[in-house]
């Protein structure tokens, strides 16, 4: 599953953050999701959820933000708003788009104990 590797590299993140704070305990982790990724944010929950088991960060709230998707418009030379990918742009109707924002998912901030 997809997200299950998500959530594991997202926990090593994680981990690896909290440690160099010297943390013992990770309480909330908050997390940012491009509108674009195709990541499945019920099955993520479920996900960090199995995976943060017996972890520093288990029983960490999960907070999903979620980053709007956006893209280079060639005949407009700027960027637009952009849904989804495959969409024309919505200012002029070409698809001549390059993806530039909302893409991607990753860890904004946690917060340690
Ligand atoms: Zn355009």
């Amino acid at each position: 599953m997809h997200e299950m590797a998500l959530a594991e590299s997202m926990l090593e993140i994680v981990e690896a953050t909290a440690r160099r704070h010297g943390a013992t305990r990770v309480s909330e982790v908050r997390l940012e999701i491009g509108a674009l990724s195709h990541v499945a944010v019920d099955a993520l929950r479920f996900c960090f959820d199995a995976v943060t088991r017996g972890s520093m960060a288990q029983g960490a709230t999960l907070t999903i933000e979620s980053t709007p998707g956006e893209a280079w418009c060639m005949p407009c030379g700027g960027r637009v708003a952009l849904a989804q990918v495959g969409e024309p742009c919505p200012r002029c109707g070409s698809y001549q788009l390059t993806v530039t924002r909302g893409e991607d998912m990753r860890v904004k901030d946690i917060a340690i104990e």
